[in-house]
């Protein structure tokens, strides 16, 4: 039966997927989300049902448009199939609880963020801002109802402002953190809390570190390049959410 509902989560992150991706094309450049319907950037024409299946389309059409050819980025494909994947692991852990919904909502900002960070070196506010107040709703409905397992409000706000200044400090005194990186951290700590907000930066700067050692190593980037901290906030945050309390009692921290 779980697996039955993994599958069906799984699909429904492909789809959610999708959007994500529309998202994250649309957003930085201040057009609309829901108008015009999915079309080929290079050609403009409209995308046929059949072409708008997510992950499925991409392989079918071998990663090009069906009308003039162009290629279709690899990233909408992995984006389908990184959000399908997330979603199952996250039915997988939670089932169907408070925490799936919420969880679902900070994956799919995640996914999001680390798009736009990537390819424009931007993390939209309006998705930073809106990510900072549904955090902060989660925390206050925790902090009544109780569900267990959800940072309630003192856990938030102790998370959200470890985060906060811990990014706010270098933010000030380099150029190399930016003001996105320490709004996205506030909302990391209110999502996660006390102590696995200490986990989620643990991991982000193990990560960030290791990948920009190997990129300046490799010379694919150098010392005055900037690199982007925001997709590695993400990815520490999800392995924090997902498995923290695993690697916390596993580690002897709590
Ligand atoms: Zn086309």
């Amino acid at each position: 039966m779980s697996y039955f509902w993994m599958l069906v989560f799984s699909a429904a992150g492909a789809c959610l997927g999708s959007f994500l991706n529309v998202v994250a094309d649309r957003l930085p450049q201040g057009k609309s989300i829901v108008s015009p319907p999915s079309h080929c950037e290079s050609c403009h024409r409209r995308l046929s049902a059949s072409d708008n299946i997510p992950i499925i389309s991409y392989l079918r059409l071998r990663g090009r448009c069906r009308y003039c050819g162009a290629a279709i980025p690899q990233r909408i494909f992995w984006v389908e199939i990184g959000t399908a994947v997330l979603f199952a692991l996250l039915f997988w852990k939670y089932g169907f609880s408070y925490h799936l919904p919420v969880m679902m909502t900070y994956g799919s900002i995640l996914i999001v963020l680390t798009v736009t960070d990537l390819e424009h070196g931007i993390l939209p506010n309006r998705i930073v801002y809106s990510a900072i107040a549904i955090a902060f709703a989660v925390a206050l409905i925790a902090h009544f109802l109780r569900p267990g397992g959800l940072p309630d409000l003192k856990s938030a706000a102790i998370g959200g402002a470890i985060a906060f200044f811990f990014l706010f400090i270098p933010a000030i005194i380099s150029r190399g953190m930016g003001w996105g990186d320490v709004k996205l951290a506030a909302f990391i700590g209110l999502a996660t809390g006390f102590p696995l907000v200490l986990l989620a930066l643990f991991l982000s700067i193990i990560s960030g570190g290791l990948v920009a050692a190997v990129l300046l190593l490799l010379k694919i980037k150098g010392r005055k390049d900037a690199i982007p901290f925001g997709p590695f906030l993400s990815l520490g945050t999800l392995v924090a959410l997902l498995w923290g309390n695993d690697i916390l009692a596993w580690s002897g921290f709590a």
